[in-house]
């Protein structure tokens, strides 16, 4: 679904392709048998499928293809997972999603032997999402009830379970939201222009 954007160098610039061409785009001279000035280095995508990763707080474009939507301007949804499904809070209350997060950026909330967590964690998650303060009888509200609250309290939890203190909303927007959003963002607009110019 992705292709994967390479770089590399070549006449004292950084040039992004899909695939090595056989001149370089820029000046025009045959890249076959000379060596660039660096390997090539491949660019990971910072997109991957949220109902794959396991425990993990997910950022998706509220509709259509992240590559196209994701441009800063449009709405964006959160969600967290669980082993096989995505908890989200909407208008209509809390869905789990079985798919539609094929392609988000991902957060893993867990490391990987925190076993004892890991374990409890579709528990929690399900409890937490049953509380009467995601019923859909309490208002959605676009500021302050959403599907990014639903997913900050629940990671308050969790923190608070294992004794580590809360996030602000404004915490961990910048430090764990944003830098991804941005990079994100770099990428589609990056991918964009490639399909556009070849490089
Ligand atoms: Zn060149």
């Amino acid at each position: 679904m992705d292709k994967s954007v390479i770089r590399f160098s070549h006449c004292g610039r950084n040039i992004y392709c899909f695939s090595i061409p056989e001149r370089c785009p820029q000046c025009g001279v045959g890249l076959g048998g000379r060596r660039l000035e660096e390997a090539p280095v491949s660019i990971p995508s910072p997109f991957s499928n949220g109902h794959k990763a396991l425990c993990s707080f997910l950022i998706a474009p509220t509709e259509g293809h992240f590559v196209r939507e994701f441009d800063g301007g449009s709405d964006l949804h959160t969600g967290i997972t669980d082993t096989n499904v995505v908890y989200n809070y909407t208008k209509t209350g809390v869905r789990r999603d079985e798919y539609g997060w094929e392609r988000c950026i991902s957060i893993p909330l867990v490391q990987p032997d925190m076993y004892n967590l890991i374990n409890q964690w579709d528990r929690y998650l399900d409890k937490f999402s049953s509380a009467h303060m995601w019923d859909t009888q309490w208002q959605f509200d676009e500021e302050k009830h959403n599907c990014y609250n639903f997913t900050l309290t629940f990671i308050n939890c969790v923190l608070a379970t294992e004794h580590k203190r809360a996030l602000s909303k404004d915490e961990f927007t910048n430090a764990f939201v944003l830098p991804r959003i941005k990079r994100a963002s770099k990428y589609s607009v990056l991918c964009r222009e490639i399909a556009e110019n070849h490089f």
